[in-house]
């Protein structure tokens, strides 16, 4: 049984600015998430997708765990003009705090148009095309810093970590952790990106012995002075309430079957035992996650917004 859709589409970008891709390639992530919510599908049950910007290639990966989302992916990467340019703003935002540098625009017209001449190359589906090609960059690679130039300043930059807790747990409440927290970590990128924060690591689900809890820490970076703790925690609190996994019943179950059979998950139980001590399988975890319980354990979750110290970048994985 198939229980993931995996591919790679490539745009060849020699004659344009990679910065100016990268934003690009941000853009168009945000705007087929937000064609999927417009299907219907919650975001934090169909899969992945993740952009890379080279300075002649740029790429994006996807893995989803149902056909019908693939589907409307490649419907999505094979029409021309697939860009909302509503997300623009955010993501110069978002790229800024990706790489901790204040991003200049003379000229928020030209950025426009050259972002337009990006969506209407055509993006290839690298995983069915059968040419093997080295591109050499050319006169015409050079950066304009005329439309989009960037100065360092890390000082401008500060992380914020958010811990994700359950506290007395009970062992099915254990195992079915395990299960949720990708969920509960998707939820709270959606959220955070808003805010114009970048995602830097999570860590793996870990067992408290002080508290019986369970717990998750995601990092984010962010523009000094944008945003404090309290209105992060405020733009979160109800998260867990908003996702309403009872309205998703049926991507829950397509989640929970590929964590019970696809490759991907197929070391789990190493981590299992050494960040839990839980000796056990993942198809036990998919178990435990009907819709009902599920709900509930989001419900019990615990979210903390806090500065980022070291010791929560070592409980993290990259
Ligand atoms: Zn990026």
């Amino acid at each position: 049984m198939k229980t993931q859709y995996t591919g790679i589409y490539r745009l060849l970008i020699q004659k344009h600015n990679s910065d100016i891709v990268h934003l690009y390639e941000h853009v168009i992530i945000q705007s087929f998430k937000h064609t999927l919510e417009q299907r219907g599908y919650s975001l934090a049950l169909c899969g992945n997708l993740h952009g890379e910007t080279f300075r002649e290639v740029c790429f994006i990966e996807y893995m989803f765990f149902d056909e019908n989302v693939e589907r409307i992916f490649k419907d999505f990467m094979s029409n021309k003009s697939r860009m909302l340019d509503r997300y623009v703003q955010n993501e110069l935002e978002v790229i800024e705090a990706e790489s901790k540098s204040h991003l200049l625009i003379p000229s928020q017209d030209k950025l426009q148009k050259k972002l337009n001449e990006i969506d209407s190359l055509t993006w290839i589906d690298a995983s069915s095309n059968k040419e093997i090609a080295r591109h050499i960059a050319t006169e015409s690679d050079q950066i304009d810093h005329t439309i989009l130039s960037d100065k360092r300043s890390k000082k401008s930059f500060r992380d914020i970590a958010i811990l994700i807790g359950i506290i007395d747990c009970s062992v099915e409440e254990k195992l079915s952790f395990y299960g949720i927290l990708p969920i509960i970590y998707n939820s709270l990128a959606k959220s955070i990106h808003e805010l114009g924060m970048y995602e830097l690591s999570t860590s793996p689900p870990r067992y408290d012995d002080d508290y019986n809890a369970m717990t998750g820490c995601i990092i984010f970076s962010m523009k000094r002075g944008n945003h404090t703790t309290a209105s992060i925690q405020k733009h979160i609190n109800s998260l867990a309430k908003d996702m309403d996994i009872l309205n998703h019943q049926d991507e829950l179950k397509t989640y929970v079957s590929n964590y019970a059979h696809s490759a991907r998950t197929v070391s789990f139980p190493i981590d299992f035992y050494s960040y839990a001590g839980l000796v056990t399988s993942p198809s036990q975890v998919a178990e435990q996650m009907s819709a009902i319980s599920v709900q509930r354990l989001l419900e019990k979750c615990v979210i903390k917004t806090v500065p980022a110290t070291d010791y929560l970048f070592e409980q993290c994985v990259n």
